[in-house]
């Protein structure tokens, strides 16, 4: 239940048979041919998998190395996490015979990918989602509802994320034999932080094939943001026991001030049912996160991260908003791909060492696409030149 000291199960005690009939379920699942094999198929045929690993070779040019981008940005709904949600919402409906999804969501992008699972399997869905959210995510919150999502705004506390997650811990103790809880990322309490890595794991599985069949060797360098954690934890996995490959997590430094960077400049505690590294005030009063890029804004960090800095396997850095975008605008000018603002943290932390990085194979997991972010962007533009 623990790695280090970091995860655990911090929650009410009505949950505990709850989580134990999830991770009973899981474990019975990845074991089973037939579910993984169903799994597999949704990830096929309906979000797009195997991603290509493309030689991006023009900013290999520049930068003097040699970078390859794992392309999760061409799934359906345009990032990762859809790999995730098919594999819980599968899970839930076939495994578990729940009839109802809830799910919180910060930004929107994880209720997007949810009620699109929920679609998909025909699942009744409810995303919570705070008020203050609700309300700077319109489009992502009438795309949950065009896909069939009841979303509920909340008004309690801060009106955000984490009071949308004590929303949904609620809902899910009233209702725990109707429903099954989607996490988005590596964290919750355990065995959340171990099913999510297993459903994205397959990056990593892939991009080692990949790499290994266009390079003949192993990466020298993985390199992805951090959030919760997922799309880094899914690449990273198949790289772990390859002790030369250097596994490196990018979290958003946001403006110097505010940020999101629980690891590189948090401090332990207790969040989202979990013990891990979190950015928190003196009396230990969550603060709340700021990064330009939508989904780095969770004031925590899966604690499998935490494990792995501490056993010193994956080193972690944090990057500010204006080298994200300067990360934003080369991949794009220079590879015809916007890619999402949250990889463009980890695109930034490459040029900014790329002398380091000289003749090195260097592999960035682009976790999504930026057409999201195109508003982001061209406010940034305005204040700039005004
Ligand atoms: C949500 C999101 C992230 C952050 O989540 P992780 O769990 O840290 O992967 C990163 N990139 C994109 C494109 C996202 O949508």
């Amino acid at each position: 239940m623990y790695y280090g000291e970091y995860g655990g199960q911090f929650i009410p005690e009505t949950l505990f048979p709850v989580l134990q009939e999830l991770d009973r379920a899981f474990e019975k699942a990845r074991r089973n041919r037939d579910f993984v094999k169903r799994w597999r198929y949704y990830l096929g045929v309906y979000a797009g998998r195997p991603t290509p690993l493309f030689f991006a070779k023009n900013s290999s040019q520049k930068l003097g190395i040699k970078l390859y981008l794992k392309r999760e940005d061409l799934l359906h709904t345009g990032a990762h996490k859809i790999n995730n949600t098919i594999g819980q919402c599968l899970l839930a409906k076939e495994v578990l015979k729940k009839t109802r999804i809830i799910a919180e969501t910060g930004a929107g992008q994880h209720g997007v990918a949810t009620a699109t699972a929920c679609a998909l399997l025909n699942l009744k869905c409810t995303i919570y989602m705070g008020r203050k959210d609700v309300e700077r995510q319109k489009i992502n919150v009438l795309k949950m509802k065009l896909l069939g999502a009841d979303v509920v705004p909340v008004s309690s506390g801060t009106e955000t994320l984490k009071d949308a997650i004590n929303s949904a811990l609620r809902d899910w103790i009233t209702n725990p034999t109707s429903t099954h809880y989607v996490i988005g990322s590596v964290v919750g309490p355990y065995p959340f932080p171990k099913i999510v890595s297993f459903f994205q794991s397959i990056i990593g599985v892939e991009a080692k094939q990949q790499i290994l069949k266009l390079e003949g060797r192993l990466p020298d360098f993985v390199v992805a943001c951090v959030g919760g954690g997922s799309n880094a934890i899914g690449i990273f996995s198949a790289f772990l026991k390859e002790k030369k490959v250097k596994l490196i997590g990018v979290e958003a430094g946001g403006n110097g001030k505010l940020h999101s960077a629980s690891l590189t400049k948090g401090s332990l505690g207790v969040f989202h049912g979990m013990k891990t590294y979190l950015i928190q005030d003196e009396d230990g009063q969550v603060l709340p996160p700021h990064s330009i890029a939508p989904g780095l804004d969770y004031p925590a960090v899966g604690p499998e991260h935490a494990y792995l800095k501490d056993s010193g396997r994956a080193e972690y850095y944090s990057v500010q908003d204006e080298d994200a975008l300067e990360g934003f605008e080369f991949l794009s000018r220079f590879e015809g791909i916007i890619p999402a603002l949250e990889p463009a943290h980890a695109m930034a932390w490459i040029i900014k060492n790329s002398k380091e990085l000289k003749g090195k194979i260097v592999i960035l997991n682009l976790s999504g696409r930026g057409d999201k972010d195109m508003e982001i962007y061209s406010n940034r533009k305005a204040d700039h030149q005004a």
